[in-house]
């Protein structure tokens, strides 16, 4: 029997402590959603025993005739999902995706062009402490100041001035879609390849809600569990699967295409053995995502988001660009005399979660920030609408403008844990 002689309770009421906090509380973390009790089930199972280094039917290891299925259950349902012809489903997280991407595209030293980490970009295209911006060149565009929207002839300018052998588009904080048609004229024109990192949005593109990148980036990755509402993961995809730009060749001489190269980067380039019980949760994710119904939770991500955009700014706070395309926000809190690292603090006292966030052209250090992001993936999958967004918003501000009344954060508290109860999660 494999049963433990002693079950251990100790970290499994720590696992009860964290049910609770997600239940009680307001997650407003723009990463964070939560997964449907059949993807938690499946990223619980004896999938996690087994090794299956390879791809399904290509394996390096015994007894894979069942995680096979599983395997390509998932790769077929993810193809369906956003018109690919070709998917990975095996990186671990969006980072090891990207990584991937960088071993199968670049030589150590080449130039990328990535979206500035203080701009609302990610670490992994570029930042000085990612492997990134270690082994590679990195340069950067961002926003405009006034109008804290990107300016694609900027983009263009720096493209021609800094000759990217990589283009990356994407973002972890910023609320306007991209224009991907102008992007790849932009690689195309220096001789770049062109990466859209859909980490965040890519719920709302699955379910055409925003530009689709399939047809004008060369390859897109993304993370498997922010609005796409699947367990923790990466994935990287491709519609048009092309001849590799670098020549190299198979054992027969051959042209390796894009997607071998990309397999290789995955594993043995970046990964060992895939997570199986994973890549069951991403197969029953994308096909919670294939339904009717989650198009209509994208979409109610998307009103909520924008209604609780208008709700921020009737009550006087700063939005970046001013409004929202997505399921974000990036909140400059500025004008309200506050930090971000004040607001963070402050409302998690009140079971309300949100992360401080660098804004534009800050002034402020990373650990303080002078922002706060939030998104609407988690509240919506909680079943929240447009007008509990704008209760949302009247909590955050009465706990920020009285951040120094501990009195006053705790009857707002208890409010707020009474009210969650409406929205039942796991029961
Ligand atoms: N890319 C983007 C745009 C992201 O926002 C994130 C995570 O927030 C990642 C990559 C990395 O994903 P992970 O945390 O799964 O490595």
């Amino acid at each position: 029997l494999v049963s433990p002689i002693i079950r251990d309770t100790q970290v499994f009421e720590l696992i009860a402590q964290e049910q609770h906090r997600q239940e009680s509380g307001i997650e407003l973390i723009a990463s964070e959603n939560f997964v449907s009790k059949q993807v938690m089930e499946a990223a619980g199972t004896v999938l996690t025993n087994k090794y299956a280094e390879g791809l399904p039917g290509k394996r390096y290891y015994g007894g894979c005739e069942v995680v096979d299925q599983i395997e390509q259950l998932a790769i077929d349902r993810v193809k369906e999902l956003f018109g690919a012809s070709w998917a990975n489903v095996q990186p671990h997280s969006g980072a090891q995706a990207n990584t991937a991407v960088f071993l199968a595209c670049l030589k150590p030293g080449d130039t990328i062009l990535g979206f500035d980490l203080s701009h609302g970009g990610h670490l992994t295209h570029g930042s000085a402490v990612n492997i990134s911006g270690k082994y590679f060149r990195p340069t950067f565009y961002g926003v405009e100041q006034e109008t804290g929207v990107i300016n694609y002839d900027t983009v263009e300018e720096t493209a021609h001035r800094e000759r990217p052998k990589l283009l990356i588009c994407g973002a972890s904080a910023y609320s306007r879609d991209w224009d991907y048609v102008r992007l790849r004229a932009i690689a195309d024109s220096v001789g770049a390849l062109l990466l859209a990192d859909i980490s965040h949005p890519a719920g709302l593109i699955a379910k055409g809600l925003l530009n689709d990148p399939m047809d004008h980036c060369h390859i897109v990755t993304t993370t498997t569990h922010k609005t796409l509402r699947g367990p923790r993961g990466g994935m990287i995809m491709l519609r048009n699967d092309f001849e590799n730009p670098f020549g190299i060749k198979t054992p027969k001489g051959d042209l390796r295409m894009m997607s071998s190269l990309l397999d290789s980067g995955v594993f043995p380039g970046t990964q060992g053995g895939p997570l199986e019980h994973i890549i069951a949760a991403k197969a029953i994710a994308f096909g919670e995502a294939l339904s009717d119904e989650f198009g209509d939770y994208a979409n109610q991500i998307q009103r909520n988001a924008q209604a609780m955009a208008a709700a921020f700014v009737a009550k006087g706070y700063k939005i970046i660009s001013g409004g929202t395309d997505n399921h974000l926000m990036l909140i400059d809190l500025r004008s309200k005399g506050l930090s971000g690292k004040l607001a963070e603090n402050t409302l998690i006292k009140a079971d309300i979660t949100i992360n401080k966030n660098m804004v534009p052209f800050d002034d402020k250090s990373p650990m303080v920030t002078s922002g706060m992001r939030v998104g609407t993936a988690a509240v919506t999958t909680r079943g929240m609408k447009e007008s509990d967004m704008e209760q949302i918003v009247v909590y955050i501000d009465d706990v920020l403008m009285n951040h120094d009344n501990e009195a006053k954060i705790q009857v707002i508290k208890e409010e707020i844990n009474s009210w969650m109860k409406a929205f039942p999660l796991y029961n």
